[in-house]
């Protein structure tokens, strides 16, 4: 088994709160939520960085984001607005190195964020 926490999410060994789930990506509430509504969406399949994507997973990425537009029509924030976010990287405030898209909503968010 990975040391990676969300590959042990994949896996079922740790049990996190599913929103959504198919054959590609997993979605789950972050343990520390930022906004009323604060989910991570993850590739099943374990990739550390923006920086380690190739051409071959442009599906992929697209499937996260087609799963956050899921998961913000189940928490009823699609309309009002909500916010995605993938930090790449220790500058960027990454400290989770498997892929993930923040989907965040319902508060109103700030630009720039911090
Ligand atoms: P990032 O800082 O962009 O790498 O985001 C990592 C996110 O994972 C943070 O928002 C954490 O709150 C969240 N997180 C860490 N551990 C867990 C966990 N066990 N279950 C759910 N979310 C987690
Ligand atoms: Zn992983």
């Amino acid at each position: 088994m990975s040391d990676c926490l969300f590959c042990k999410m994949v896996a079922g060994v740790i049990k996190p709160d599913v929103v959504y789930e198919d054959d590609a990506v997993l979605a789950f509430r972050d343990i520390n939520p930022q906004a009323p509504s604060h989910v991570l969406v993850v590739p099943k399949r374990h990739i550390s960085t923006i920086n380690d994507l190739t051409g071959a997973d442009a599906e992929l990425v697209g499937r996260l984001y087609l799963a956050a537009k899921k998961v913000a029509g189940q928490d009823g924030i699609a309309a009002e607005g909500y916010r995605t976010v993938m930090n790449c990287n220790a500058a960027a405030g990454q400290t989770v190195f498997h892929l993930h898209l923040h989907v965040l909503g319902g508060r109103n968010m700030h630009w720039p964020p911090g």
